[in-house]
């Protein structure tokens, strides 16, 4: 992606046109380390650090297991998928390399009232 100066650097927020809800990230369980650096650089405030859910750990590998004990169980979860706008600026923050983008179904509809 290139930015507004034309040279091919690292993409910006202000490069994203691309609309909210068509992909969403997806996070790698075992390799993210809940660092945070997606919630810094999200625009958009597509991510939160939550504490795994008990499936969440069970799904884990040995591997994965054991970064999960030393980060104090910790990891990125995708607190608002509808917002994301594709820049991709989690992903080549991401020093674990955790994250991909991936489709996403669209938002239900709201209930009439
Ligand atoms: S691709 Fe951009 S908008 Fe989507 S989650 Fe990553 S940083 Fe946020």
């Amino acid at each position: 992606m290139s930015n507004t100066t034309g040279d091919h650097s690292a993409p910006q927020a202000d490069d994203c046109n691309d609309v909210a809800g068509r992909v969403a990230p997806v996070v790698d369980r075992n390799r993210c380390e809940g660092k945070a650096d997606c919630v810094r650089v999200c625009p958009f405030n597509v991510f939160e650090i939550a504490t795994l859910t008990p499936r969440q750990r069970r799904e884990l590998t040995l591997i994965g297991r054991m970064k999960a004990w030393v980060h104090g169980g910790k990891q990125a979860v995708i607190a608002n998928p509808y917002d994301c706008h594709a820049c991709q600026l989690c992903i080549t923050a991401c020093p674990e390399h955790a994250l991909h983008l991936a489709p996403i179904t669209p938002r239900p509809a709201e209930p009439s009232p």
